[in-house]
């Protein structure tokens, strides 16, 4: 059993993939599906207006991008 400092609010918990802590990782699965909604209407929107149209930041829906969540972007 490994812990770690949570990448996004620096609470230690036990180490996983993510590098979130639980609460984090929730509320990023959040984030992704708000984006995910957003995008099955707006196919072609930039992650300028996904921002925009969210509130979500722009960090966020780039990781998203990178882990190739979204097939579209
Ligand atoms: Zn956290």
């Amino acid at each position: 059993m490994e812990l770690k400092n949570c990448k996004n609010c620096g609470k230690v918990f036990i180490k996983k993939n993510s590098g979130l802590c639980d609460k984090c990782h929730q509320e990023q699965e959040q984030k992704y599906i708000r984006v995910k909604d957003y995008l099955w209407d707006n196919s072609k929107a930039t992650i300028d207006e996904i921002h925009q149209a969210t509130g979500i930041s722009k960090n966020i829906i780039r990781k998203f991008v990178r882990e190739g969540r979204f097939r579209s972007l």
